[in-house]
C-alpha cells in the first residue's frame, strides 16, 4: 500500500491516477492531511502539498525523507491548467524517485487523441499540437505523433456521418463458452442461462420496437453486435434476431455492420453463412495470442489451431473485413511470444488488428493470479508495442483509433490498426463521443450527445448488468431511453 497525503481534496481522484501510473500492481490510498492517521506514515508514502502559488512534494521511505521537490504554480484562475501543473510537478518528483518515465506522461485520461481533435479544430498545426502535448502532458514524441496521426484519420473517416440527426445502435449479448482470466465485461457461460436465452432475445427485440417507433427520424449509420461473444448464439438465433432488426430498422444507409464472432470455440459454418448472408459486413475472429500455452492459461478453452480454421472458413465464405483482437502483457508472455503472434497474423493479413495492452480490472480473475504469481509476470514496453505497430504497418493497416484504459499493463494503450477503407466506424464513434450510441441488452450503456449551439454534451442512461433483472426490468429500460432521448 502507497499512501498519499494532499494538502486538499479537489484533485484526489487526478493524483491518485498519476500515483498508479507509476505503481500499477500496489493499491494507492489518498487521503486530505485532516484524514491523516498514524499509519498513514509507515513505509512509502507522498505528500502533495499545495498552496495557490506554490506547491511541495515530499516522498518518504519510513521516516526517510528521499525527494523534496518545491515548485512556483501556475494562477488557479483556470482550474484545468492548475490540476495539468500539479500533475506536472508531481510527475517529475515521482520520476526522479522511481527512475521511470510514462510514454503518456500525465495524461490518465482514455482519450488522448480528443486533445489532438479539439486543438485541430482551434487550427493547432501539427507541430503545435506536438508541442502541447509535451510541454503539458510530458507526453513522449512516439505518443504525441501517434494520437495526432490517428486525429486526422479518425476525422476523415467520420466525414460522411450524421452526427446531430444520426445515431449507431449497439446490441449486447452477454454469453460466452468459458470465462476468460482477465475479463471484467458483463459476461455469463451461455450453460448457465441456456433456458432463458428466448426470454433474453425477445427483450432485445422490445428494445428494438422502441428504437423503430422512436428514432424514424435520425439515419442508423452503423450497426454493432458485440458482447460478451455474439456467436453463442446459435444459428438459427442470430438469424432470428438479425432478421428482426432488418425488418423493423431502415439499414439502407448503414456504413458498417459488425459481429463481433470472437471466440473461436464459437465460430461454426452455419453461423458464418447467416451472417454474410444476412449483409454482415465485418466481424472480428480473436485469437488473442497464438500461443497455445497462454490460451490455455488464460482460460480461452480453444486452440490455435481452431483459429485458423475460424479465419479460413470465414474467408471462404467472401468476408472481405476481418478485424483480429490481441493482448499484450498476457500473463508470462515476453517479447518473443507476441512477435511469434504478430508473425502468425502477418501470414493471415487480415484488414484490421487491434492491440490491447491487457487491463488489470478488479472484477477480474486476474487480480488474483497476479497476487499468486507476482506483477512481473506481466510484462509490456515501448518496445513490444513498436514491434506490434511495425508489423502492422507492414502489411499495410494503419492506427486509426486508440483508447486507454485504467490499470492497463505499462501504462500503455489499445490501438486498432487497418487497411485503408476497412476500419471499425463504430470503434472511432463510440471513443469520439460525436454520435448517439443506442444499446440494447445486458449491462450496456445508452449514450446521447447533443449538439446544440455551445452546448454540446453528452448524457448516458444503463441497462441493468443482471440478466434476470434485465429480463424482469425491461419496461423500466426502455423507459430510461424514452427518457434520455425525450
Ligand atoms: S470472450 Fe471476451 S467477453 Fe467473453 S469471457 Fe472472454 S474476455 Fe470476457
Amino acid at each position: 500500500m502507497i499512501n498519499v497525503i494532499c494538502s486538499h481534496d479537489n484533485f484526489i481522484y487526478d493524483v491518485h491516477s498519476l500515483v498508479k501510473a507509476f505503481y500499477p500492481g500496489e493499491d494507492i490510498k489518498v487521503v486530505t492531511i485532516d484524514k491523516m492517521e498514524p499509519s498513514t506514515c509507515d513505509g512509502l508514502h507522498i505528500f502533495v502539498d499545495y498552496e495557490d502559488d506554490h506547491s511541495a512534494i515530499r516522498i518518504f521511505e519510513g521516516s526517510n525523507l528521499i525527494i523534496c521537490d518545491d515548485s512556483e504554480m501556475v494562477s488557479y484562475d483556470n482550474r484545468v491548467e492548475y490540476k495539468n501543473f500539479l500533475k506536472k510537478v508531481l510527475y517529475i518528483s515521482l520520476s526522479k524517485y522511481t527512475g521511470k518515465q510514462l510514454p503518456w506522461g500525465t495524461l490518465t485520461g482514455i482519450r488522448p487523441t480528443k486533445i489532438a481533435v479539439t486543438n485541430m479544430e482551434h487550427g493547432l498545426s501539427d507541430d503545435e499540437i506536438l508541442e502541447y502535448y509535451k510541454n503539458v502532458y510530458l507526453t513522449s514524441d512516439s505518443k504525441a505523433k501517434l494520437s495526432i496521426d490517428i486525429a486526422h484519420r479518425e476525422t476523415d473517416i467520420l466525414s460522411n456521418i450524421h452526427y446531430d440527426m444520426g445515431y449507431s445502435l449497439y446490441i449486447g449479448i452477454p454469453f460466452c463458452p468459458t470465462t476468460c482470466l482477465y475479463c471484467s465485461f458483463t459476461s455469463f457461460p451461455r450453460s448457465i442461462y441456456e433456458k432463458k436465452i428466448d426470454k433474453y432475445v425477445a427483450c432485445l427485440k422490445k428494445e428494438i420496437d422502441y428504437v423503430a417507433n422512436d428514432f424514424t427520424d435520425r439515419v442508423l449509420d452503423s450497426v454493432y453486435i458485440g458482447g460478451g461473444t455474439p456467436t453463442t448464439l446459435t444459428s438459427d438465433e442470430l438469424r432470428d434476431l438479425i432478421l428482426y432488426i432488418k425488418e423493423k430498422l431502415d439499414m439502407s444507409k448503414i456504413k458498417e455492420f459488425t459481429v463481433e464472432a470472437g471466440r473461436a470455440d464459437s465460430i461454426n459454418e452455419d453461423k458464418l453463412k447467416t451472417l454474410k448472408e444476412l449483409g454482415v459486413t465485418r466481424i472480428s475472429v480473436n485469437p488473442q495470442t497464438f500461443n497455445q500455452n497462454t490460451l490455455d492459461l488464460i482460460g480461452r478453452r480453444h486452440t490455435v489451431e481452431q483459429v485458423y480454421e475460424a479465419y479460413e472458413l470465414a474467408r471462404s465464405i467472401g468476408f472481405d473485413n476481418i478485424n483480429m483482437d490481441l493482448i499484450v502483457g498476457l500473463p508470462g508472455e515476453k517479447y518473443e511470444d507476441v512477435r511469434y503472434t504478430m508473425q502468425k497474423v502477418k501470414e493471415l493479413n487480415p484488414e484490421s488488428v487491434t492491440v490491447h495492452s491487457l487491463a488489470i480490472k478488479r472484477a477480474s480473475r486476474l487480480n488474483k493470479w497476479i497476487e499468486d504469481h507476482g506483477i512481473e509476470c506481466i510484462t509490456n514496453s515501448d518496445d513490444i508495442m513498436d514491434m506490434t505497430q511495425n508489423v502492422c504497418e507492414s502489411i499495410g493497416l494503419k492506427p486509426y483509433y486508440l483508447y486507454r484504459q485504467k490499470n492497463m499493463s505499462g501504462n500503455f494503450e489499445n490501438v486498432g490498426y487497418a487497411k485503408e477503407g476497412k476500419e471499425g466506424i463504430y470503434n472511432i464513434l463510440i471513443m469520439e463521443e460525436k454520435q448517439s450510441i443506442v444499446a440494447l441488452g445486458a449491462g450496456t450503456v445508452t449514450k446521447r450527445v447533443f449538439h446544440e449551439a455551445d452546448n454540446y454534451r453528452m448524457e448516458r442512461c444503463d441497462n441493468v448488468k443482471d440478466i434476470d433483472m434485465y429480463i424482469e426490468k425491461i419496461d423500466e429500460m426502455i423507459e430510461r431511453k424514452c427518457k434520455l432521448f425525450s
